[in-house]
Formats: structure tokens, C-alpha cells, sequence
């Protein structure tokens, strides 16, 4: 990580770079309060990079360079996956690849249920997961910081809840009884993996 002076002060212009509509959403609500203009890659037509990195915060780097670089404004990325501890951390970095080109995020939730019913994993203690996002902020011809959050809690067999998006539904988190897929936007706002991420960014480059 590289650390820079430069703050976003309000007014201007921020891409959010990411062509994931619950990410928009979710980063746009959390950047309103602050002032800022958020564009996204996908109104600005910036094509989506490839994900080559091994490390969530690699590939929220590479989209959050690319989109910085080919719009000339500061770009805020998000790389972000569901990690099962039964599963050594899986679908992890390749969670958005388990929905497929469908993105089929009920098949992708089956596919997580099934692992752990092969691996026995059936009480709720066997079942611990977590949210991780990692952010990247990039400068045109500038650093790139990188802040990351974690929500604890565990998955849930069957999903429930309809709000949210991608593994929502089956996400219960610590210290609740509704899941992500229920819990109203402003409440998963408050606790998310891309909230804890969004207040350490909040903190190095907001004024
Ligand atoms: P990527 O970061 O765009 O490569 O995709 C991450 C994938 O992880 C998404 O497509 C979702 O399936 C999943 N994911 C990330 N954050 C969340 C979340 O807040 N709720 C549910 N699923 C998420």
C-alpha cells in the first residue's frame, strides 16, 4: 500500500468502477453523504478489465487503475467474495466466477451448500464464513490505496430473503437472525464487509 496526500474533497468526480449493479448501489450510498459525484464505469462505457490477480485486493486494484487511467478521474473499485471456512476459504476469490457467465447466484449458493453437506458440515458451528471487500482507490497517473473489510457470520441452508444481491440470502451475520438477503439495505450498510472497508477509506482520503 501507498499512501498519499491527496484528498476527495466534495464535488468532485468519482468513478465507481464497477459494472456490478448491487456494488453501484451499495458504493453509492456510501459515498452520497461525502459530496462526491459518482460516475461508474459502466455509464461512462469503460470496458470491464480482466481479474488476473490472485488476491482480492490485486484485482480491485487492476479495475480501479483501468478505469482511472482511461476516464483521467480518481476511480474507487471493490473486490470483494464470500469465504467458507469449511471450505479453506472457498468460493473466496472465485466467487463471482461460481455464478457463472448466468450469474447465477442461486446455483452458486446450492454449490456452496452441497461442498459442505459432502464435507459433513451441517450444524451452524460448522458452517463459520465470511464477507471480505477490499477497495482500491487510484489516482490518474497517481497511488493506488487499498483498504479492506471483513463480516463474520455464517451461511445458511436454505437462502433466505430476496433483498441484496450475489450470496446475500445465505449470509446470517454474527450477532443477528436475518440474513444479508433480509436485512433492509441501510441495515447491511451499517455492518458490511464494504462498510468496515469504506470507513478506513473514509478515514485516509476524505477531509
Ligand atoms: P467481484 O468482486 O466483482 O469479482 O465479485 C464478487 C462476488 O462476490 C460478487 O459477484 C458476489 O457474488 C459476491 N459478493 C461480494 N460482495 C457481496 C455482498 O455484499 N453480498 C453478496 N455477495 C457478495
Amino acid at each position: 500500500m501507498t499512501t498519499s496526500p491527496r484528498k476527495l474533497v466534495p464535488g468532485i468526480k468519482l468513478v465507481v468502477a464497477t459494472h456490478n449493479p448491487g456494488k453501484v448501489r451499495e458504493i453509492n450510498a456510501l459515498i452520497a453523504p461525502f459530496g462526491l459525484v459518482a460516475v461508474s464505469a459502466g455509464e461512462l462505457g469503460l470496458p470491464e478489465p480482466d481479474e488476473t490477480g490472485t488476491m482480492l485486493a490485486s484485482n480491485a486494484r487492476i479495475k480501479a487503475r483501468a478505469a482511472a487511467d482511461a476516464s483521467g478521474l480518481p476511480a474507487l473499485a471493490d473486490d470483494s467474495g464470500l469465504c467458507v471456512d469449511a471450505l479453506d476459504g472457498a468460493p473466496g476469490i472465485f466467487s463471482a466466477r461460481w455464478g457463472g457467465t448466468a450469474k447465477d447466484f442461486g446455483a452458486a449458493m446450492a454449490r456452496v451448500n452441497r461442498e459442505l453437506e459432502l464435507r459433513g458440515a451441517r450444524l451452524p458451528s460448522d458452517r463459520a464464513a465470511h464477507f471480505v471487500s477490499a477497495l482500491c482507490l487510484s489516482w490518474p497517473a497517481g497511488d493506488d490505496q487499498i483498504f479492506e473489510g471483513r463480516a463474520f457470520g455464517e451461511v445458511v441452508w436454505p437462502p433466505r430473503g430476496k433483498l441484496g444481491f450475489g450470496y446475500d440470502p445465505m449470509f446470517l451475520p454474527d450477532g443477528y437472525e436475518e440474513t444479508f438477503g433480509e436485512l433492509a439495505a441501510e441495515e447491511k450498510d451499517k455492518i458490511s464487509h464494504r462498510a468496515r472497508a469504506f470507513e478506513k477509506f473514509v478515514r485516509a482520503c476524505l477531509p
